[in-house]
C-alpha cells in the first residue's frame, strides 16, 4: 500500500538499527511522550533491537490515563443526573473510578453513549432536543479542534441542549512538568506526531532552548520511529540539542493554523489536573466566556472531591515515566485488560496495556 509500505520496509529498518548502534557511543535516555508511539514501539519490538545504552521511557501521552479521578467522578455523577445523555469515546467508559465506571453507571440506568466523533454527539443532541446532551471532551491538542468545531456547530445550528465537559489537555506543559520534577533523567523526547500536526514543531523549541535536550517529532510507522530515534542519537552525540521533524508528511513548523484559530476562538488556557501529576499550570483548555453556556461543569455544578488511586495501582508513576508497568505488583497478576485496575491498562494508548499486549514480563 503506497504511503504505508514504504515506512515498513524491513531492510531499511535493519539499516537504521545498525546506524543507531554504530552512532551511539554513550548512554542516552529518551521519552516517547505519546501512547501511540509506546504501542508502536512495543509492536515492532524496538526496545530489543536497540543497544542497551539507548533507553526508552514511556510518557504520559494517553488522554484517558491522565484524566484525573475527580474528573472521572464528575463525569459519572453527570451521567447519573435525570434526563442527561453523556456521550463519550469508548475507552473512557471502562476506567474504574471509586464508585465504579461509566460502564457500570450505564448498567445502573445512566444514559451513557459511545460516540466515534463529535458529529455523533451533535446528532444525538439534534434527535433529543428535550434532553441535555453532554460530550465528555477528553484528549490532547489532536482532538481539541474537533470539540471546538462541535461547539461552533452547536451555536450555528441552534442546539441549546449540547454542552461539553471540557477536560482537554496540552502536551508541552506536561513535558515541562516532567523535566521540572527531575524524577527521570531525559536526554531527548520523541515528539508526538499527531499532536504536533496541530501545534507545529516550533512548539517544542523550549526543550533545547530551556532544558538543553532535543525533540524529534516522528510518525507512527516503524521507519518513522527509527528515524526519530536515530535523529535523537545523532543530536545527542553531536552535543547540539535541537528540534527536528522527521514526520514532514504531516507536521510543519507552524502547525495547522486553521485548527489553532478554532481552538483559540473557543478555548482559553487554564490549569488542569492530571492523574499522577496533580494540577499543572497552563496545561488545560477551558471554554471562553462566550461559550460558558455550553460548559457542562457550570450548567451542572457539583462538589467532587479528590479520590485516591485504586489500591496498589501505580499509574501515576507510570505516567511520570519513573516506573515501568512491569514493576507494578498488580501487573498481569491482578491487573489485565480484562480486569483493569487502573486507566493505563484500560486505554488502547495506555503503557500498561502496551506492555501486557506485547508480552513484557513482570
Ligand atoms: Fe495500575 Fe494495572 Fe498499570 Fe499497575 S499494571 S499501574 S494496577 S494499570
Amino acid at each position: 500500500m503506497k504511503y504505508v509500505d514504504e515506512f515498513r520496509d524491513p531492510q531499511a529498518a535493519r539499516r537504521l538499527v545498525a546506524q543507531i548502534a554504530e552512532r551511539s557511543t554513550r548512554p542516552i535516555q529518551l521519552m516517547e511522550f505519546c501512547g501511540g508511539h509506546t504501542h508502536a514501539i512495543f509492536k515492532i519490538g524496538l526496545r530489543q533491537l536497540l543497544p542497551t545504552h539507548v533507553q526508552l521511557r514511556s510518557g504520559p501521552g494517553c488522554p484517558v490515563c491522565v484524566t484525573s479521578g475527580a474528573d472521572l467522578e464528575r463525569a459519572i455523577a453527570l451521567a447519573g443526573l435525570p434526563g442527561v445523555i453523556l456521550t463519550t469515546y469508548g475507552d473512557m467508559v471502562r476506567v474504574p473510578g471509586s464508585r465504579g465506571s461509566l460502564q457500570e453507571a450505564r448498567a445502573d440506568g445512566a444514559d451513557v453513549r459511545i460516540v466515534y466523533s463529535t458529529l455523533d454527539a451533535l446528532e444525538i443532541a439534534r434527535r433529543n432536543p428535550a434532553r441535555p446532551v453532554v460530550f465528555l471532551a477528553v484528549g490532547f491538542e489532536t482532538t481539541a479542534p474537533t470539540t471546538a468545531a462541535a461547539l461552533l456547530q452547536a451555536e450555528t445550528q441552534g442546539l441549546p441542549n449540547f454542552s461539553v465537559l471540557c477536560l482537554h489537555k496540552l502536551t508541552p506543559p506536561a513535558t515541562r512538568a516532567i523535566l521540572d520534577a527531575g524524577e527521570v533523567r531525559l536526554d531527548g523526547v520523541l515528539g508526538p506526531g499527531h499532536v504536533t500536526t496541530i501545534i507545529g514543531a516550533d512548539a517544542w523549541r523550549f526543550l533545547p532552548e530551556q532544558y538543553g535536550i532535543s525533540c524529534v517529532v516522528a510518525g507512527f510507522e516503524p521507519l518513522d520511529i527509527l528515524r526519530g530515534v536515530a535523529a535523537l542519537v545523532d543530536l545527542h552525540e553531536d552535543g547540539e540539542p535541537a528540534v527536528r521533524n522527521v514526520y514532514g508528511r504531516s507536521v510543519s513548523s507552524e502547525g495547522n493554523r486553521v485548527a489553532q484559530e478554532m481552538m483559540e476562538r473557543v478555548f482559553e488556557v487554564s490549569t488542569a489536573k492530571w492523574r499522577g501529576f496533580g494540577p499543572i499550570p497552563d496545561s488545560g483548555l477551558a471554554l471562553r466566556d462566550a461559550y460558558v453556556h455550553r460548559d457542562a461543569a457550570r450548567a451542572f455544578p457539583m462538589e467532587v472531591t479528590d479520590i485516591p488511586e485504586p489500591k496498589g495501582c501505580r499509574c501515576g508513576e507510570v505516567l511520570r515515566g519513573i516506573l515501568e508497568p512491569t514493576e507494578c505488583a498488580l501487573f498481569r497478576a491482578v491487573c489485565s485488560p480484562r480486569t483493569p485496575v487502573g486507566p493505563c491498562m484500560v486505554s488502547s494508548e495506555g503503557a500498561c496495556a502496551a506492555y501486557y499486549r506485547y508480552g513484557a514480563e513482570a
